[in-house]
């Protein structure tokens, strides 16, 4: 993975001196739009960032429950994600990242049902250690799973394009595919297995497992997913004489070879270049016939095949600390399959976010009857729990595209004359996650600044 380092918060030259060159444009206030602008803001260049909505983030930002802030859903970040953590230490300072976030060697464990966890040994070793010391699978299926990851380093992480994560896992025994596969493909991925890509799940687990033993390192934010990154983005980007305007929803973009026009209100807004950073389904709007080019009509047939999964937030208030032996401990799906305890993460005592990905882990029922299934599901696991004090169901309908297998998505590319591309369905390597996200920002970002110095 390529990862950005950028210069320290001092104005560069060409800026004290008043001559850098016109404005740049990113459209999409998330972590792609915001990685693209801190490295164009690095580069001198002044950035205007435009952000429909009042709250820095996108689909990984702060919402309100009753009062109290939380996210719009909990993220997961890993050891690997480079990029991402690359960007923190530039908008937050080097050493930040243990008040932002809680890092912890992977475990995975479902009480008294299911563990993995990784011991303190060189990559990969540390897999195969605690794959082999795993609770809750018999010691022939430890043994197999041991062989089949084998399988898959010698193989160098790879297979047929068109392969399902299901097919991939058609020898394995049923007990770590219900166990720890399909709950991995599950948050990785966000996509049933009998559809997901499995080519896209190896990548995953190769940037985990196959590097250094900290990239399988699990890393659960202590501060909500705007303040985490998009926020302190903000300020780096208006402090290097930026603007970032919330609110501001882009209606039109249209380019030519001497700059792009971006309406908002009535007259088009000129800029030299941009990056247009918004979700797969909202990139249709921003284009409208006959301006659109050839390479943005491309793109945009290529989302037209896209589906989405959603992914639901649950979140439940209990009078008094939940007690977990960790603070992200694995449910068995009926409904909730994670739960964070954001008490244990620097959030209110209590408070316990539940998480549900993909349609087919829980048809549409009403919220209320939800947050009721959960609030039991976890007093079965811990009876000693008091009722609620209060609840709420976050839905994002769009969470994610579903990252099927053969799926043909649009690169980080130029969409005309000085128009960019970005956002995580971009990243060819990688699943719609905050990684994929940054890695696209930043190609972007460069790729602008490579054509037009
Ligand atoms: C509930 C949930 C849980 C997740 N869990 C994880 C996880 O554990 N780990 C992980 O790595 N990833 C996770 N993800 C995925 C991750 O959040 C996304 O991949 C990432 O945030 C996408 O970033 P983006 O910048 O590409 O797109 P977005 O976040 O969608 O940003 C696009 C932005 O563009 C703005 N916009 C759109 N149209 C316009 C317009 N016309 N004018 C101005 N602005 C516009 C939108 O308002 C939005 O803010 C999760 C996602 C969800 C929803």
């Amino acid at each position: 993975m390529s990862t950005t380092s950028l210069p320290g918060r001092a104005l560069g030259s060409a800026q004290r001196n008043g001559t850098s060159s016109g404005a740049v444009a990113v459209i999409g206030g998330g972590y792609a739009g915001f990685a693209a602008a801190v490295t164009l803001a690095a580069a001198r260049r002044r950035v205007v960032l435009f952000e429909a909505a009042r709250t820095l983030g996108g689909r990984a930002r702060r919402v309100d429950a009753c009062g109290t802030p939380v996210d719009n859903g909990a993220h997961i970040l890993l050891g690997a994600y480079r990029q991402t953590l690359s960007l923190l230490r530039d908008v937050h300072g080097h050493g930040a990242e243990h008040e932002l976030l809680e890092r912890r060697r992977l475990v995975l464990e479902q009480p008294g049902v299911f563990r993995l966890r990784t011991p303190g040994l060189p990559a990969p070793w540390h897999l195969a250690a605690g794959l082999l010391t795993m609770r809750g699978v018999s010691r022939g299926d430890r043994l197999r799973t041991v062989g089949f990851v084998r399988h898959l380093q010698r193989s160098g992480f790879t297979c047929a394009p068109q392969l399902t994560v299901a097919a991939l896992l058609e020898d394995q025994p049923a007990s770590t595919v219900a166990m720890l596969w399909e709950p991995l493909c599950l948050a990785a991925l966000n996509t049933p297995i009998g559809t997901a890509s499995a080519q896209i799940f190896l990548n995953v687990l190769r940037l985990s497992f196959s590097g250094n033993a900290r990239d399988s390192d699990l890393l659960l934010p202590r501060v909500d997913l705007s303040t985490l990154f998009p926020d302190a983005a903000a300020a780096f980007v208006t402090d290097r004489a930026g603007d970032v305007r919330m609110g501001a929803t882009v209606a039109a973009i249209s380019s030519d070879e001497a700059g792009v026009a971006i309406t908002t209100g009535y007259a088009p807004e000129r800029f030299t270049a941009a990056v247009v950073a918004v979700g797969p389904h909202q990139l249709a709007r921003l284009f409208a016939p006959p301006s659109i080019t050839d390479a943005a009509a491309r793109a945009l047939s290529l989302i037209s095949e896209f589906a989405y999964e959603p992914i639901t937030s649950v979140y439940l208030k209990y009078p008094r600390s939940l007690g977990l032996a960790l603070p992200m401990m694995k449910l068995d799906g009926a409904p909730g399959q994670w739960v964070f305890d954001r008490g244990a993460l620097d959030g209110p005592a209590g408070l316990a976010s539940v998480v549900i990905s993909t349609e087919s882990a829980h048809p549409r029922i009403a919220h209320a009857v939800l947050a009721q299934a959960v609030d039991v599901q976890l007093r079965r696991v811990w009876p000693q729990l008091p009722a609620p004090e209060w609840t709420q169901v976050i839905a994002e309908r769009r969470a994610t595209y579903a990252c099927t297998a053969g799926l043909q998505r649009p690169e980080v590319s130029a969409l005309g004359p000085r128009l960019y591309l970005a956002g995580d369905y971009t990243d060819a390597e990688l699943p719609a996650t905050l990684e994929a996200a940054t890695r696209s920002g930043v190609a972007a970002a460069r790729m602008l600044l490579a054509a037009h110095t």
